[in-house]
């Protein structure tokens, strides 16, 4: 007998958490989210400065042409009514300048083909059995169908065994290409010999397919989720941090906010860090291998990102993103332990379909949390002045970088704001201000994946660190997740 209010307690409204309290309230569960900022959305999350909105984790999304995969979960979740695209350059949508030389993704597999061929054409069949081996492990991987897919159908895939840098070098012989083709590696925060390739296939064609950014800000997702939750009869709540998760010795029975209240459920799932996750709980369920195992892993590189106010109408729109590396092997650049940054990914934020000139935009680059590592007792806005002087410092030799593409930038910019990994740690309470969470490893599969199940039988993983991160990938852990609890209750 059901004696709780809630059918089910939604720790964190990530994007995960959102999908899956939409996915719930709608099939007519009494759903509780819980969020411990004052804003939902997690990644979604946007800021306001200089009179500006920006973006903090969603800045563009793939497969949105009528008929593709995020376009089929847009429909379902009921987003195409409230969030407004702007698509991205069809015969361009990411540029990269790669030691100085530029080349470009355009949409559409054999625009793809055909505009690389052009830099590459004695390696036009390399393009091509490129974009079907990508199609090929998206299309058969079983996340791509919701109704085959189960976690152990999904560890099954001969993808999961081999690495980013193992499918390229078996496509193509040319490093060059290689190295174009790995090229939006921000997205995906990857490391050569560990990544999974399907994480990379999966991502990247996506965006081939066809890419988009969110007019005015990724919160219209998390607000437009949000309200159809509240329709539903669902409730979120902000400023409500768990602290505890509680358990009898078969279960979890109630959750513990910060301020001491319980309030009890009959299912959990969690939406926040996996490593965060398990101190909530000291349930005898979660074995200490597993505690160990979970606080062992490794997670992908942070960001230091600059948050650009332009002066008005000096910075044409440009309609695609930018990547930048100084150096041939792009691995190298963007992983590179040198202070001064030789990668970024600039993008200007869409704010009006059709626009003619940005208004702001957003650097960004890869940033170790050892930088940071001495400022990690402080708290947002309260760091001091030496971490002040670190981020400025960090913040011109980027600037310096930008330049080399866009001679005459720095003298558009009216302000900029910046941040680092441990202003995503406080805020989306991610490890070390992880980018992306865990990082997948295919040399250990096993040891880098998180099941979404737990040993205590009522509590469901979902969000970046399950399959993968992204837009398509919490999404579809979000579906499993409330898949799950609709089937077996
Ligand atoms: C800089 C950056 C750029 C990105 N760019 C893109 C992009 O262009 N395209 C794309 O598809 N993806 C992008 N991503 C990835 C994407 O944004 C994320 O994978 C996704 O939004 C993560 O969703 P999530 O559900 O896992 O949770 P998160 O967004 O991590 O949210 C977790 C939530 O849980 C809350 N929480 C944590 N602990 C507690 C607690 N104890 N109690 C209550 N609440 C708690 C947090 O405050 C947060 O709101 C980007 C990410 C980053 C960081």
């Amino acid at each position: 007998m059901n004696d709780s209010k809630y059918d089910i307690i939604i720790i964190g409204t990530g994007l995960g958490g959102l999908v899956c309290g939409y996915m719930l309230a709608k099939g007519g569960r009494k759903v509780l989210l819980l969020e411990k900022n004052a804003q939902i959305g997690g990644c979604l999350q946007t800021f306001s400065r200089f009179g500006l909105k920006f973006d903090t984790g969603m800045h563009y999304v793939g497969g949105l042409d009528e008929g593709q995969i995020m376009y089929q979960f847009f429909d379902q979740l009921n987003l195409l009514k409230d969030v407004r695209l702007s698509r991205l350059d069809k015969e361009g949508f990411d540029h990269f300048s790669i030691a100085g030389k530029e080349y470009r993704f355009a949409a559409g597999y054999e625009c793809f083909v055909e505009t690389l061929s052009q830099q590459f054409p004695s390696y036009k069949q390399d393009l091509q059995t490129y974009v079907q081996r990508i199609r090929a492990i998206s299309e058969s991987s079983p996340l791509y169908d919701l109704n085959k897919a189960g976690d152990s159908s999904y560890l099954e895939s001969p993808y999961l065994h081999s690495s980013v840098n193992e499918l390229l070098s078996s496509t193509t012989s040319n490093q060059q290409l290689q190295n174009v083709l790995a090229g939006n590696l921000p997205l995906y925060a990857g490391v050569k010999d560990k990544t999974p390739a399907y994480v990379y296939a999966l991502i990247s064609n996506s965006y081939i397919q066809s890419a988009w950014r969110i007019v005015g800000g990724s919160d219209s997702i998390a607000q437009s989720l949000a309200n159809s939750i509240r329709s539903f009869g669902g409730e979120i709540r902000t400023r409500s941090e768990v602290s505890k998760i509680l358990c009898d010795s078969t279960k979890a029975t109630s959750i513990q906010l910060t301020d001491g209240e319980v309030i009890e459920a009959q299912h959990f799932i969690s939406d926040i860090h996996p490593q965060k996750l398990i101190k909530l709980t000291d349930s005898k369920l979660i074995r200490p291998v597993y505690r160990e195992r979970v606080q062992q892993m490794e997670n992908t590189v942070g960001n230091f990102t600059l948050y650009l106010k332009f002066k008005e109408n000096s910075v044409p729109y440009l309609n695609y993103n930018y990547y930048y590396y100084a150096g041939e092997d792009v691995w190298a650049s963007y992983h590179s332990q040198q202070t001064e940054p030789q990668s970024f990914l600039y993008m200007h934020q869409c704010t009006e379909e059709g626009q003619q000139y940005a208004q702001s935009a957003e650097i960004m680059v890869p940033m170790d949390y050892q930088e940071v590592a001495k400022w990690s007792g402080t708290y947002t806005g309260h760091r001091g002045s030496e971490y002040q002087e670190f981020k400025q410092k960090k913040a011109e030799q980027v600037l310096h970088l930008l330049e080399q593409s866009f001679p005459g930038i720095s003298s558009c910019i009216e302000k900029f704001e910046t941040s680092t990994p441990l202003t995503y740690r406080d805020y989306t309470a991610t490890t070390n201000g992880s980018t992306y969470g865990i990082l997948h490893d295919k040399n250990a599969m096993e040891q880098t994946q998180i099941s979404q199940r737990t040993k205590i039988p009522n509590l469901i993983l979902t969000g970046q660190n399950i399959h993968w991160h992204g837009m398509l990938g919490v999404t579809v852990s979000a579906m499993l997740a409330s898949k799950q609890l609709t089937i077996n209750n």
